[in-house]
């Protein structure tokens, strides 16, 4: 039998946030300080992780500590609640959210849950190791110490696997090939970046494969539509990413899978769901979000004070989109300390130091933000 979660009996806005990632976390930080709030975190993990360090890891520069930090601590000293289960789903007309041992209600809930791996139902990837989890980044980084592969294929070309393309050859003395499907590398930023980014991997000796439709993965390497493969002796899937498991069963308003937002960042329709970072399609003005960790924070803090207001009984305040597709910024390492900055068409033409100090601080400094 269920249990309830029981409110501490406050009488305050009862805030379910699912999802204690960049944004679900950011969005306790800010929110816990505002008064008026009652907060419960519903996160089956133990601690905050910074996916933007993962390729740093997997390459060895830093260790796990440096890019997670513990929850619980974090969430004691925030008076945050943390349930420490899967929310399985929620019963939208009894404003519940139902976990996999207890169930709690809401007034607001805020929906964070982040994306997963897509592999597009393609034969063998899903046993491609990826970056995109911790506990997968451990696995790629313990297989290549062990193993030390010769030949390594990462399926991707988006700034995930460059950057994991980039620390692999600085750090080991393997062949290394990207594989694109379009025909150049980081086909979603500008063709500015592309040029940039083929000059650095070539320069590393890194070879990239445009136009390659993968049709199978499997031990000796990777099959292509076009009739040929290529050997390899680990096989890193970095293509795509798709909702966590969660938006997929929950009934509500949906843009390619993604839930879709208001100009507040409540779910279309529904006054009392917000929903944050990757697991939203948020389209204001034309302009449509980015998946980053960026943005997910951006609109963490906004939710917060938005949070605020529903407490206190004032009018929300619409978003204003950040990073759109239209004018991404990236800010991508390419190994050797070195990174290059991206903003729309604009890139600078070689990878700097300077720049990869930014990242690595900006990166560092949203995981120490959460310790107590
Ligand atoms: C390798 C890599 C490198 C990246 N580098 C950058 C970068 O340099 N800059 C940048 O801006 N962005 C980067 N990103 C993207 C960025 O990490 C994401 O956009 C960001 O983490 C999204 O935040 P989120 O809170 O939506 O999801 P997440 O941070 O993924 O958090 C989602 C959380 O929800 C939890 N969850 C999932 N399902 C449930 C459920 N049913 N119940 C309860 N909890 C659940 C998960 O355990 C997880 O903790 C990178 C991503 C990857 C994979």
């Amino acid at each position: 039998m269920m249990d309830q979660i029981k409110w501490l009996g406050r009488d305050l806005l009862r805030v379910v946030v699912v999802g204690g990632g960049i944004g679900g976390a950011e969005l306790l930080r800010n929110a816990a300080t505002r008064g008026g709030l009652d907060l419960v975190l519903v996160e089956p993990k133990d601690r905050i992780d910074c996916q933007a360090l993962y390729p740093d890891y997997l390459g060895g520069r830093i260790g796990i500590e440096e890019m997670t930090v513990p929850l619980d601590p974090f969430c004691k000293k925030m008076d945050v609640v943390h349930v420490k289960e899967r929310a399985l789903k929620v019963d939208f007309d009894d404003k519940r959210v139902i976990c996999e041992k207890n169930y709690l209600d809401y007034d607001i809930l805020v929906l964070a849950p982040g994306a997963v791996q897509n592999y597009f139902e393609i034969d063998g990837a899903e046993k491609a190791f990826s970056i995109n989890t911790l506990k997968e980044t451990v696995r790629a980084r313990q297989f290549v110490e062990k193993n030390r592969p010769k030949k390594i294929a990462i399926i991707g070309s988006g700034p995930t696997g460059i950057e994991t393309a980039c620390f692999l050859a600085e750090h080991t003395h393997c062949k290394i090939y990207v594989i694109e499907m379009m025909d150049r590398p980081l086909p979603t930023l500008s063709k500015n970046a592309s040029t940039l980014m083929d000059k650095i991997l070539k320069g590393k000796g890194v070879e990239v494969l445009t136009r390659k439709q993968v049709e199978s993965i499997g031990e000796a390497g990777v099959t292509f539509a076009d009739g040929s493969s290529l050997d390899c002796d680990m096989t890193t899937w970095t293509a795509g990413i798709k909702p966590a498991p969660l938006i997929e069963n929950l009934d509500l308003p949906k843009r390619s899978g993604w839930l879709s937002c208001d100009q507040y960042l409540r779910v279309q329709g529904r006054e009392d769901v917000f929903a944050i970072g990757d697991c939203a399609w948020i389209e204001i003005g034309g302009k449509l979000a980015t998946k980053t960790g960026m943005e997910a924070e951006i609109q963490a803090k906004h939710t917060a004070r938005n949070l605020a207001r529903i407490a206190k009984g004032t009018n929300l305040k619409p978003y204003s989109i950040r990073a759109s597709t239209d004018s991404p910024v990236a800010l991508i390492s390419t190994g050797c300390s070195c990174a290059v900055g991206i903003y729309g068409d604009l890139c600078v033409p070689i990878p700097k130091r300077i720049i990869y100090t930014f990242k690595s601080w900006i990166d560092k400094s949203f995981v120490k933000r959460f310790k107590v």
